[in-house]
């Protein structure tokens, strides 16, 4: 298949401004004429669904919380990037686009992120016209911090709730919109399946999560927001409810699933403490800007940190990083947590932690100043680990938190399922193989407010529609589809709890497909994976019905997707012989220790086509060109 990026080209500052000249747009009288389905209530849906609505559109919006309020999103804690240079400190859209290339170790299409960069200017507008408290300066103007992989402070924030605030400004903006009647909000709705008809998404299946009821929803054109699928690791900083339900269904219809293995790893969250644990606290990475990483400088030294002298510690990052520091990207910064603590340099109980420390700036700047700028994240920390940050240092561990991979999205954001387009976390767009600090909410707000309203437009009216309703034979396959699905695992009546199964696929998937991966360990999981999920679809226990509020049946239906989704995470991985970004890959590294990309073999977006469960996926390759920020060993030294 050829995969046609759509992505514009000449001088990449007006190529955005020439594409949406060229793209056709709906008069204004027409656009009530056509109806989008919005699956996703979080930054990226949310902000979606208003913006269409907005426009004229009908949009039919969908979430499985009980209100688009409790969308992950609102989780979000330390900022959301722009390049507004309000610290007059060299920043420009053009190095928010070269920071943004470089740190996803150049494998992100540069006209996305350059059309990104430039948006995120307008996205603070937005963001200060709906009044999104961002914190500010004694003079009135919006303050920034600095986030990994930049020289620059480029990060608008809201303490460390910055997710929340944004989500705030959404949700009104989208009430708005379900006020007027342009928006109809079905919380509590799970889409299972996309309905494809004459190779086009025209609808969905749902179940309401409340009655059990499945029934189908149609439209002209159907928007994916839903999210991002680290829960497959099952121990990770994502709300428990996130899952790859959505996307990886539309995937077994037809859309392209592009690098997978593309997970982030993120350094600074509150280490795993006991067997049982279901759920890992992210600490954010804004607290890098004034804490201080560091670990003792001989193998287990068991003193507290208090006692240990400041010429027997190892600050490693601001020792083999100088220019970055503690504020390098979070590939490196956790590929070096991993590596200390691999060689017993580790503290805590486990070994398995660093230390994040506020000493010298609360010596420097007060206690009060840290706590008006963190003070949220350390009283979660103190409740979580009954340690008070102030007076001993943070103990931190990398843990999953991210997707860069997802649905495969063209430059309008469409799958290769014409009429189905992906935004946020959900597709595998802007980040390459490693999100820098705050981009994940300038990507979904920048997808929601301002690209998808402009280029769906495109797709709308150049294609007629013909009417389609239940009585079609795509309908009926995909309703009988989930019907069946939801049948299948409530019969199982087997011995083992869902959240069993999903712990130990996840502990196969840290353990082989985690911070360092090698092919060895890649076959090995792949030999692990597949009778599990076999084992998994006749023994797991679903109590219950499904006509009844079903916990225990919504998460076996994700589970059974993570099984899936998790061989082809690990085919991926094994697939690609190099190491980027957060795809480490053991074999692959430079002398130093560092990620060693292969970029005459693999600088290409690996979009995989569904054959079957258990059948070798099919590699589509979106090769990447690089006209501007030409590829290089990245170095923040
Ligand atoms: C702890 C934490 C802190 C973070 N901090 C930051 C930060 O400071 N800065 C930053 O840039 N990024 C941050 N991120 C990343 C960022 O929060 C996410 O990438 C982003 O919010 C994702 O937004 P989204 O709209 O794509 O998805 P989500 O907010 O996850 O929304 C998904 C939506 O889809 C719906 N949905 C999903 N599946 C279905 C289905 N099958 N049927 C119906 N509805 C469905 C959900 O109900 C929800 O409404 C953080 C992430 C975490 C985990």
């Amino acid at each position: 298949m050829e995969l046609n990026s759509n992505s514009p080209s000449g001088p990449i500052e007006t190529r955005w401004d020439r594409h949406r000249f060229n793209l056709k747009l709906v008069n204004p009288a027409n656009k009530r004429k056509y109806t989008i389905i919005v699956v996703g209530s979080g930054l990226a849906g949310g902000s979606a669904a208003a913006s269409l609505a907005e426009l004229g559109y009908n949009v039919d919006c969908f979430c499985f919380q009980d209100s688009p309020r409790r969308a992950h999103s609102i989780a979000a804690q330390g900022g959301i990037n722009a390049a507004k240079n309000y610290h007059n400190d060299g920043d420009s859209v053009y190095r928010l686009f070269y920071d943004t290339v470089k740190g996803g170790d150049f494998r992100a299409r540069e006209s996305n992120v350059y059309r990104l960069a430039g948006i995120s200017l307008n996205i603070i507008d937005q963001c200060v016209g709906q009044g999104v408290p961002f914190a500010r300066e004694y003079s009135g103007y919006l303050d920034n911090r600095s986030f990994g992989g930049a020289q620059v402070s480029r990060t608008f924030y809201s303490r460390g709730q910055t997710g929340q605030q944004l989500l705030l400004g959404a949700y009104q903006a989208l009430e708005r919109q379900i006020g007027m009647g342009a928006v109809k909000m079905f919380p509590r709705t799970e889409m299972l399946d996309l309905i494809v008809v004459d190779g086009r998404a025209r609808g969905i299946v749902t179940r309401d999560l409340i009655t059990g009821k499945i029934e189908s929803h149609f439209a002209d054109a159907v928007v994916l927001g839903t999210g991002g699928y680290s829960n497959v690791y099952y121990l990770t900083t994502n709300a428990k409810g996130c899952n790859a339900t959505a996307i990886w269904r539309a995937h077994k219809r037809g859309a392209l699933f592009a690098n997978p293995c593309f997970t982030q790893i993120h350094p600074t969250c509150i280490p795993v403490s006991g067997e049982y644990q279901s759920k890992l606290t992210l600490m954010s990475e804004s607290l890098r800007n004034d804490g201080r990483v560091w670990v003792p400088a001989t193998k287990r030294d068991k003193r507290a940190p208090s006692q240990i002298p400041e010429a027997e510690r190892d600050y490693y990052l601001e020792r083999k990083y100088p220019s970055f520091g503690n504020l390098v990207p979070r590939d490196v910064a956790s590929r070096n947590a991993k590596a200390v603590c691999d060689e017993g340099l580790g503290v805590g109980e486990t070994g398995l932690a660093v230390y994040l420390d506020f000493r010298d700036s609360i010596q420097r700047l007060g206690a009060s100043v840290i706590k008006e700028r963190y003070g949220n994240l350390f009283d979660m920390y103190n409740r979580i680990t009954g340690e008070d940050p102030y007076k001993e240092p943070m103990r931190i561990y990398p843990a999953i938190h991210y997707v860069m991979g997802g649905l495969w999205v063209d430059y309008n954001l469409m799958s290769n399922v014409p009429g189905l387009y992906v935004i946020g976390e959900a597709n595998f767009s802007d980040h390459g193989a490693n999100r820098l600090g705050a981009s994940a909410l300038m990507q979904g707000l920048a997808d929601g407010y301002f690209v998808l309203p402009n280029t769906i437009g495109d797709y709308l009216a150049s294609n007629k529609f013909d009417k389609v309703d239940a009585s079609h034979a795509a309908v009926r396959e995909a309703e009988s589809n989930v019907h069946a699905v939801t049948r299948k695992l409530l019969d199982a009546k087997g011995k083992r709890s869902v959240d069993s199964y999903h712990r130990e696929l996840g502990k196969i998937m840290w353990d082989y497909c985690g911070m360092a991966r090698t092919a060895d360990g890649l076959k090995h999981a792949l030999t692990l994976i597949p009778p599990l999920r076999e084992q998994y679809w006749s023994d797991v226990k679903v109590l219950g019905s499904g006509e009844e509020l079903n916990q225990s049946l919504e998460k076996a239906g994700r589970v059974a997707d993570f099984f899936e989704l998790a061989e082809l995470i690990c085919r991926d991985a094994l697939d690609r012989n190099e190491s980027c970004g957060g795809h480490f890959r053991e074999e692959y590294q430079t002398p130093e220790g560092e990620a060693a990309r292969d970029d005459e073999h693999y600088a290409y977006a690996a979009a995989w086509g569904f054959q079957g469960v258990g059948q070798p996926p099919l590699l589509h390759k979106e090769p990447l060109t690089f006209e501007y920020v030409h590829p290089s060993q990245r170095s923040y030294k």
